[in-house]
């Protein structure tokens, strides 16, 4: 059948065997109270499995199991070729199985087939792959110190890594944690959303098949009491959470109620893209800026969300603006041709959708505001511009996490850096221009973890660090700075003589 189709992802779906236990120390089991929790589609508001509500139990018996693995050298104690070599395994057999996957993040997140086989799961694979072979070329330092010594810098496993993760980009978010933990030789214990839990919930067993010892990888599926029991647990060493800037500040305290478990924190924006009169090319700036908000239906980190438009382009800019919105249009997220899926769940339609109502009373809607495809059953909502007077309204300045834009207009540059700056968070910032001065002084004066010259969301390349000043988080996921975080510096002197 063809691939191209809706009528092949339906048939694919209807087909699929759905596993919603926990796997704690190498196998699927069932949470101890019995309780389950509805995991439900997006796509049609129809119940799609039902998934192991872990508690306090399940949490102390994957942290047990973990940490006996940790112990037992069973990973933490290879030689990272090996690691390399079973973690290469695991990327192959998620990368077999990638059809399966994108299609468990569709149906579960809402997210467009289209992008859950070319972005979500192949992210996931390459993150992992591309930890596994650093992990063998990453070494320590021999460092100066007095004729009679040896000094050795050495970085070691942390030990148990929690790792708690929202739904946006389930699977590709997770993988920013366990790829660079596993990696470095830690155990993992990983709380998806209870959003989204299911594509964690299946390559916990890849995992297995790949040769990863029992222990090393749990999957713990439940809701926020999940994630506080982790962060609360006194024999987790770190905590790398993704997720909002209130459960983030939440888990800060739990470390510091417990056991000052290391915390890392990748949390929410307000990203800032700014266009100046002398952008090089407003057909292609646009279409980004509609993409860096509308793509993923807006549920974005990173998303585009403050449009600044300089005055005198503003009216031509906002006609191509709108034009390229009307791109987007809302559909069946199994449908190849669908470039807009549906919003994760009814909590957050209503949280968006009450964003819109809060923004009609203080801005100009440009486009969009509804909710449509209600028949469907999903939730789906059109993509919406507002024309914002004021830089701090409430719709341009809390984050939406939904396919609303906020377009606020400037006259100078210093003016564009001064509201984009004038922000809690400082994830990651865009500015348009021709003028290659101008482009390094406003990158250079923008407070954010990631700046885009000419363009906006480029860079999934591993490469690059990623995450946040101020409110958007500390500590970075990917690149090689990513496993300082699951890793301990230790000096270790040697007298000679
Ligand atoms: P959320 O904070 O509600 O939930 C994130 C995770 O934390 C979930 O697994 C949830 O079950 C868990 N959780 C909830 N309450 C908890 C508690 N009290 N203690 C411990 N864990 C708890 O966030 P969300 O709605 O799932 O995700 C959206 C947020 O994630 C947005 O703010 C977005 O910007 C942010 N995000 C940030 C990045 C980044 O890299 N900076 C990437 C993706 C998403």
């Amino acid at each position: 059948m063809d691939k191209t189709t809706l009528a092949y992802w339906q048939e694919k779906a209807a087909a699929l065997a759905i596993e919603g236990r926990a796997f704690i120390g190498g196998e699927y089991r069932p949470a101890e109270s019995g309780r389950t929790f509805d995991c439900v589609s997006p796509i049609d508001g129809k119940v799609l499995a039902q998934v192991a509500d872990c508690g306090e139990a399940e949490v102390n018996a994957a942290v047990s199991a973990a940490r006996r693995a940790f112990e037992g050298g069973v990973w933490s104690g290879l030689n990272p070729r090996q690691r390399k070599a079973k973690l290469l395994k695991w990327a192959a057999l998620m990368r077999e199985h990638l059809d399966e996957l994108a299609l468990l993040e569709t149906l579960d997140a809402g997210k467009p087939i289209g992008d859950t086989t070319s972005v979500d799961v192949p992210g996931a694979v390459y993150c992992v792959e591309w930890f596994a072979e650093a992990i063998d070329k990453v070494g320590g330092e021999v460092v100066p110190a007095d004729h009679h010594l040896v000094g050795l810098v050495t970085r070691e496993p942390l030990g148990v890594v929690a790792a708690v993760v929202p739904w946006n980009f389930p699977i590709l978010m997770a993988s920013w944690k366990f790829g660079p933990a596993l990696a470095a030789g830690n155990s993992v214990v990983l709380k998806p959303s209870e959003k989204s839990p299911l594509s964690a919930i299946r390559v916990a067993q890849l995992a297995l098949e790949a040769g990863i010892p029992a222990g090393v990888f749990n999957v713990v599926p439940g809701g926020g009491e999940a994630g506080k029991l982790l962060a609360l647990h006194r024999d987790v060493d770190c905590l790398a959470f993704t997720g909002s800037t209130n459960v983030g500040k939440l888990i800060m305290q739990y470390a510091g109620q417990s056991n000052l478990k290391r915390v890392w924190l990748e949390l929410g924006g307000k990203s800032p893209n700014i266009v100046l009169p002398d952008c090089p090319d407003l057909d292609r700036a646009a279409k980004t800026a509609a993409g860096a908000i509308f793509y993923n239906m807006g549920e974005m980190c990173t998303a585009g969300s403050r449009l600044l438009v300089h005055r005198d382009i503003k009216d031509v800019f906002l006609d191509k603006l709108v034009e390229a919105a009307r791109g987007y249009i809302p559909g069946n997220p199994l449908d190849p041709n669908t470039s807009m899926g549906a919003i994760v769940d009814q909590l957050q339609l209503d949280r968006v959708l009450a964003y819109i109502e809060a923004g009609r009373a203080e801005a100009k809607l440009l486009h969009g505001g509804s909710r449509v495809q209600q028949e469907s059953g999903g939730f789906y909502i059109e993509p919406t511009v507002f024309d914002v007077s004021q830089h701090n309204a409430k719709i341009a300045r809390e984050e939406i996490f939904g396919p609303v834009l906020s377009v606020i207009t400037f006259d100078s540059i210093d003016e564009a850096v001064k509201i984009a700056n004038d922000s809690d968070y400082g994830l990651a910032a865009a500015v348009w221009t021709a003028n290659l001065t101008t482009a390094h002084e406003v990158a250079r004066r923008l407070r954010a973890g990631t700046v885009w010259v000419n363009c906006y969301d480029e860079g999934g390349d591993m490469n690059f660090p990623f995450g946040g000043y101020r409110q958007s988080g500390n500590g970075r996921d990917k690149s090689l700075h990513a496993l300082e975080k699951y890793t301990e510096l230790k000096s270790t002197l040697v007298r000679l003589r």
